[in-house]
C-alpha cells in the first residue's frame, strides 16, 4: 500500500528557515518559485545571463541572479531547467558553488536514474515531482489547491533529507492534494512510461489514426476534429472526476456498449505486448540513450519529429476552427501555432 501524506505531516518551517535556488524558470520553475516565495520561503532564481525570463521573473517580485551565484547563496538547490540540459549544468555552474552541505532537489529522476548527475556523498538527494504541469501547479496553489506530488530521497546526508523534501512539498501547496511516496527509479520509469505509451504518445497516435480513418472515408476533417480530438476532453474531465466508470455513467448507453464492444477490438492485447517493449527500452536505459545523443547532436531527429507532428492535416484544421472558439485557448507561454 502507498504511503500518502497530507498537511499535517509536514513542516513548513523546516524549508521556511533554509535560502532555496531555483534553477530555471519555465514551467515548473516559475511555480515553485512563486509558491515557495508566497508559502514564506526564503527563495532566489538561478538563470542564464540574457535568459528571456529573467525580466519576468523580477516582475514577478522574484529574487534573480547567474546560476553560480544563486547556488553560492544556497542551502536547497532545486534544478528546473530541462533534463537534457541539467547535466551541462550541474557539471559547469551547479557542482562548484554548491555548498558542501547543500541539499540537491529534482522533480524528475532521469538524471539520477540514469547516472547523468552523480552528486557527492555529502549532499541530500531529493525529488519532489509534482503529478502535473507546471502552469496548474502554480493555478491551484493560487485557487488554495494543490497539485499532488511524489517525493523521494536518493541520499539522506542529513538524516533530515524526508523531512526536508516533505517541507519543500508542502510550500508548493502538493501536501494539500496529498503526496506518495516513491523512489528516483519508480518515478523515472512509471513518468517515462506514462508519458509515452499512454498521456502524450499513445493519446496522440490514437487521435491521429481516428482522425486519418473518418477523412479517409470521405467525412468532413471538420466533424472528424471535433468527433476525436475536441470532444476528448470532455470525457478525460469525466475520468479525472470519477474514473471510467464516471464516464461511461455520462456517456449514452450506445457509447457505453460501442465502448465495451470495440475498445477492446482497437486497443488489442498486440498494444500491450507494444507497451512491454516501450517499458523495457526506458528500463534498461535504451530510450535515455536516443534521446540524450539526439540531443548532443542538437535535437535532429527532435526537431524532425516534431515537425512532422505539426504537419498533419488535424493540426491544421484544428487551428482554423479554435480560431473561432469564443474563449481564449493560449495558456501560459504556450501560444496556438507556435510554441514560445
Ligand atoms: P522548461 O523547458 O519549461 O523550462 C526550463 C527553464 O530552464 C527555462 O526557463 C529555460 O530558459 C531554462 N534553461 C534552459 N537551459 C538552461 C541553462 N543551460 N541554464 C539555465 N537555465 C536554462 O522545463 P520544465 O518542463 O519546467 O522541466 C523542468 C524539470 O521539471 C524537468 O526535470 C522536468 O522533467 C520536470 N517536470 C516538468 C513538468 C512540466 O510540467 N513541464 C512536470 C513534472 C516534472
Ligand atoms: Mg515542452
Ligand atoms: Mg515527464
Ligand atoms: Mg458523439
Ligand atoms: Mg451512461
Amino acid at each position: 500500500m502507498a504511503e500518502l501524506f497530507y498537511e499535517n505531516d509536514a513542516d513548513l518551517a523546516l524549508i521556511q528557515s533554509k535560502k532555496v535556488a531555483i534553477i530555471g524558470y519555465g514551467s515548473q520553475g516559475h511555480a515553485h518559485a512563486l509558491n515557495l516565495k508566497d508559502s514564506g520561503v526564503d527563495v532566489v532564481v538561478g538563470l542564464r545571463a540574457g535568459s528571456l525570463s529573467w525580466k519576468k521573473a523580477e516582475e514577478a517580485g522574484l529574487a534573480v541572479t547567474d546560476v553560480p551565484s544563486a547556488v553560492a547563496q544556497a542551502d536547497v538547490v532545486m534544478m528546473l531547467v530541462p533534463d537534457q540540459f541539467q547535466r551541462h549544468v550541474y557539471k559547469d555552474h551547479v557542482a562548484p558553488n554548491l555548498k558542501d552541505d547543500a541539499a540537491l532537489f529534482f522533480a524528475h529522476g532521469f538524471n539520477i536514474r540514469f547516472n547523468y548527475i552523480d552528486p557527492g556523498a555529502g549532499h541530500d538527494v531529493c525529488m519532489v515531482a509534482p503529478k502535473g504541469p507546471g502552469h496548474k501547479v502554480r493555478e491551484q496553489y493560487v485557487d488554495g489547491k494543490g497539485i499532488p506530488a511524489i517525493v523521494a530521497v536518493e541520499q539522506d546526508a542529513s538524516g533530515q533529507a524526508w523531512e526536508l523534501a516533505l517541507s519543500y512539498a508542502k510550500a508548493i501547496g502538493a501536501t494539500r492534494a496529498g503526496v506518495i511516496k516513491t523512489t528516483f527509479t519508480e518515478e523515472t520509469e512509471t513518468d517515462l512510461f506514462g508519458e509515452q505509451a499512454v498521456l502524450c504518445g499513445g493519446v496522440s497516435q490514437l487521435v491521429q489514426y481516428g482522425f486519418e480513418t473518418l477523412v479517409e472515408a470521405g467525412y468532413q476533417p471538420e466533424i472528424a476534429y471535433f468527433e476525436v480530438l475536441h470532444e476528448l476532453k470532455l470525457i478525460v474531465d469525466l475520468m479525472n472526476e470519477g474514473g471510467i466508470t464516471k464516464q461511461r455513467w455520462s456517456c449514452s448507453d450506445t457509447a457505453e456498449f460501442g465502448d465495451y464492444v470495440s475498445g477492446p477490438r482497437v486497443i488489442d492485447e498486440h498494444v500491450k505486448e507494444n507497451m512491454k517493449g516501450v517499458l523495457a527500452d526506458i528500463q534498461d536505459g535504451t530510450f535515455a540513450k536516443r534521446f540524450i545523443a539526439d540531443q548532443d547532436n542538437g535535437g535532429q531527429e527532435f526537431k524532425a519529429l516534431r515537425a512532422e507532428g505539426e504537419s498533419h492535416q488535424i493540426e491544421k484544421v484544428g487551428q482554423e476552427l479554435r480560431k473561432n472558439f469564443g474563449w481564449t485557448q493560449a495558456d501560459g507561454d504556450y501560444v496556438d501555432g507556435s510554441a514560445a
